[in-house]
């Protein structure tokens, strides 16, 4: 039995008895509330990654990225587990996930209606997760124009598709997809990164500080947006997935991004 079992079996007996939660996005989570400071609301919908909900939403991940994956981090974390065993942030996002795969009309439904009372606000759909929205519920970005969606991702291809001008994504890099990360660069887009240290260059591009906020859309591009090592990866400093800085001196001019 894994640990996520219990919370697995909590959110199919739900879903099988027909209960369903009010609200699929919320703004609980602590980088996106930071999106307030800039003016903006900030929503995002938080899955289960990988396949602990029974069903992939993570095709692109790397092994390094789904053992640190930050799902455990904060509210997340297994010390808030319950003495009989429950955990109520585990089994929600697996729930969504569920309803995701098991009941896609009716999710997508509550989703759009969701998004209809939050327009002009920027909404974040992978959260924990790496769904192609754009193609999986393309009426999403169409039917409001005003939203602004965006996400980050690890799907080399999904970066070059053509998608709808109010979703913005930038590239993740983990421990096996350098090369990927600088095609992404040379071709004007941003990367997300683990990095030693805030500032100096990273694939000969400015690293910027990707913890301020997370309102991607907003970043100048080209350049390298470096996160500080979260959870588990902090304790473990894994050489593959924490990248070292340049000392700045390839640095190359920045370009705000087009609105
Ligand atoms: S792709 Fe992202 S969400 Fe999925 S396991 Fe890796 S780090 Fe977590």
């Amino acid at each position: 039995m894994d640990i996520y079992e219990n919370a697995r079996r909590e959110a199919e007996a739900r879903f099988a008895a027909g209960w369903r939660p009010s609200n699929l996005l919320g703004k609980e989570n602590p980088k996106i509330k930071k999106a307030e400071k800039m003016n903006w609301k900030g929503l995002g919908l938080s899955l289960a990654p990988a396949d602990i909900s029974g069903f992939e939403v993570c095709a692109s991940r790397s092994p390094e990225c789904t053992k640190h994956c930050i799902f455990t981090s904060g509210r997340g974390a297994a010390n808030f587990t319950r003495k009989d065993g429950s955990h109520p942030v585990w089994w929600g996002r697996i729930f969504r996930t569920i309803w995701w795969f098991r009941a896609r009309d009716e999710f997508k439904a509550q989703l759009h209606k969701e998004i209809s009372r939050n327009q002009g606000a920027a909404i974040r759909l992978n959260v924990y997760s790496d769904i192609q929205w754009e193609r999986q519920f393309p009426e999403i970005a169409s039917d409001f124009p005003d939203t602004q969606f965006y996400d980050y991702t690890k799907h080399f291809n999904r970066m070059f598709r053509e998608r709808p001008d109010n979703y913005h994504l930038t590239f993740s890099l983990h421990e096996n997809n350098q090369s990927q990360t600088r095609d992404v660069l040379q071709a004007g887009m941003n990367v997300a990164a683990v990095t030693d240290k805030i500032g100096g260059t990273l694939f000969g591009y400015n690293v910027i500080d990707g913890d301020d906020h997370d309102l991607r859309f907003l970043d100048p591009s080209p350049c390298v947006v470096g996160l500080r090592a979260k959870g588990s990866l902090k304790k473990d400093r894994n050489k593959d997935m924490v990248y070292e800085t340049g000392t700045g001196t390839e640095t190359v001019e920045l370009v705000p991004e087009a609105a």
